[in-house]
């Protein structure tokens, strides 16, 4: 080969001039890298199998039920807890029959589900300790009593000049529809304070928000979550779920249907 076809030489003959210069550091560093690459895989083999757990999740391939709750379809349907404490009553999950368990009265005549009795004295008599005033203003009521409530709110609209339709859709605001309240099943209270003015029964909210759930309670219906519960926000409803649910919910503002997985 002359100086001139030296000169000329292409790109691609260069390049092998270049390897042969090159040639054992460039081999050496190849074989380095397929080793490390090739231990890696041999161990990550040898303890995952051929589906090492990043591979799983970057080929999407998740469980068909998750798969079908992500797209939305899934029609879960849900299923009532066996414990009494957890039975979730509301306009779509109504009551499948009457009350049928023991009921205790209170002072003013009002009756709770005797299992929860012991939990909701304790707590009155702690609040009573504390120099607060607590009163259960309604605990058990009949479906008939229910229904009772609900007309006579209608009928209170209509006495505004409502369309009995319109007076039915306000009321429902306020009253649930009989079977679908769980005053019926006895294990909630409405609670205020003795003398029922704004003070005092801010003062056992305040208390009752802040302790309730060391004694099984919740806050049933908090202002903001209508849109879940069905029922527009009542400081004064306080329901029993017994006390490892209730400090969960309480602790982490949910509701009794997001603790249930009830949506
Ligand atoms: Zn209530």
């Amino acid at each position: 080969m002359g100086d001139k076809q030296r000169q000329r030489e292409p790109f691609r003959v260069r390049l092998i001039i270049g390897l042969r210069t090159y040639g054992k550091e460039v081999l050496a560093a190849a074989i380095v890298v397929a080793l490390v690459v090739g231990v890696a895989f041999g161990v990550n083999k040898f303890f995952y199998g051929f589906d090492s757990p990043l591979s799983t999740a970057s080929t999407g391939s998740a469980p068909a039920a998750d798969r079908e709750s992500k797209g939305g379809r899934a029609e879960k349907k849900f299923v009532q807890s066996k414990d009494w404490k957890l039975i979730l009553v509301n306009a779509d999950h109504p009551l499948e029959g009457a009350f049928d368990g023991e009921l205790t009265e209170l002072r003013y005549g009002e009756r709770v589900d005797s299992r929860i009795y012991p939990d909701l004295q304790r707590m009155f008599d702690q609040m009573r300790e504390e120099g607060l005033s607590p009163r259960v203003m309604q605990g058990y009521r009949t479906g008939e009593e229910q229904k009772k409530r609900l007309d006579n709110k209608i009928k209170e609209y209509m006495g505004y000049g409502k369309s009995r339709e319109e007076a039915r859709e306000l009321a429902l605001q306020w009253e649930q529809e009989p079977g679908t309240t769980e005053h019926e099943i006895g294990i909630c209270v409405d609670v205020s304070s003795e003398t029922g003015d704004n003070e005092t029964a801010n003062a056992v909210w305040k208390w009752m928000d802040a302790n309730c759930a060391q004694f099984g309670f919740i806050k049933r219906y908090p202002t903001g979550k209508s849109a879940i519960t069905g029922v527009k926000g009542e400081p004064w409803h306080y329901r029993y779920v017994g006390e490892e649910a209730a400090q969960e919910i309480m602790e982490q503002g949910i509701t009794l249907e997001e603790y249930l997985g009830a949506l």
